[in-house]
């Protein structure tokens, strides 16, 4: 189902349990870039595998030195909002990293903190609207459709699932889930694809039976994602912390 279909919004719930199960803050951001940086240091190898097969042979490394110098950079931002520090992320990525990556995950990142803006927290409404700017600023300078064989291919489609399970009464947990098992799978769909931008459309049908080393990355930052929801959501309980209040 595409993003924005007709499927009303669900009843919101309420409960302070429910009311933690909505908010994220600047931590559960930290802990998602970390978690991000983690990973990529992780799957270096692979995704810079996945680019030698349709493209240059360095998305790994592009990937690897931009998020070691977001989390250098974000480590040195003491009282920074969640807006502020996915804003600080996009820039050091455009400064970092060359390529097509740099540009189009920067744009992402800065896109995404301008529509947290400066808030301590969000709900998942507000996150909803982050990732769908995320996307719309990738397709703006990168000009991909889905089905092109980019990040696109896994990014649209978490976007699509973060929203049906929202607007189907499901939580952040449940959202971020179905979101990063989408992406997941949209990367994994980019295999019998033909490249029709960036680098790996050079190679005309010769790209097809290789996974997008892009789709492969934003798919790797949406499982980060969940991981952080998560485990940001049990340290709170484990705390028996009381959440501040959120921003619908
Ligand atoms: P480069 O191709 O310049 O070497 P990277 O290897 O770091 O840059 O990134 C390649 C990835 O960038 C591709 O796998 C693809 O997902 C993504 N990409 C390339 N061009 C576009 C585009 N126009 N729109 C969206 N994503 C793109
Ligand atoms: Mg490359």
């Amino acid at each position: 189902m595409a993003a924005g279909a007709a499927v009303p919004w669900a009843r919101p719930s309420t409960g302070p349990g429910r009311e933690a199960a909505r908010i994220v803050d600047v931590a559960c951001v930290r802990l998602w870039l970390a978690e991000v940086a983690g990973s990529l240091e992780a799957e270096r190898d692979f995704l810079t595998q996945l680019d030698a097969a349709i493209g240059d042979a360095d998305h790994g490394i592009n990937m690897h030195r931009g998020f070691t110098a977001v989390m250098r950079r974000v480590g040195g931002l003491d009282a920074a909002t969640p807006g502020q520090l996915l804003r600080t992320a996009g820039r050091t990525f455009v400064s970092t990293v060359g390529g097509a990556a740099g540009p189009l995950y920067g744009t992402a990142f800065l896109q995404a903190g301008e529509v947290l803006d400066d808030g301590d927290t969000f709900g998942p409404r507000r996150l909803l609207d982050a990732v769908r700017a995320s996307l719309e600023g990738v397709q703006r300078i990168g000009a991909a459709s889905e089905g092109d064989k980019t990040m696109v291919d896994a990014l649209a489609p978490a976007l699509a699932a973060y929203e049906l399970e929202l607007r189907t009464g499901g939580s952040l947990e449940t959202a971020v889930r179905a979101a990063s098992q989408a992406a997941g799978d949209g990367a994994r769909a980019t295999v019998p694809m033909q490249a029709r931008k960036g680098r790996a459309s050079y190679l005309g049908p010769r790209s097809v039976g290789h996974q997008d080393p892009g789709a492969t990355s934003t798919a790797l930052m949406f499982a980060a994602l969940e991981r952080a929801v998560l485990a940001d959501r049990s340290q709170r309980f484990a705390a028996g912390a009381r959440p501040r209040g959120s921003r619908p």
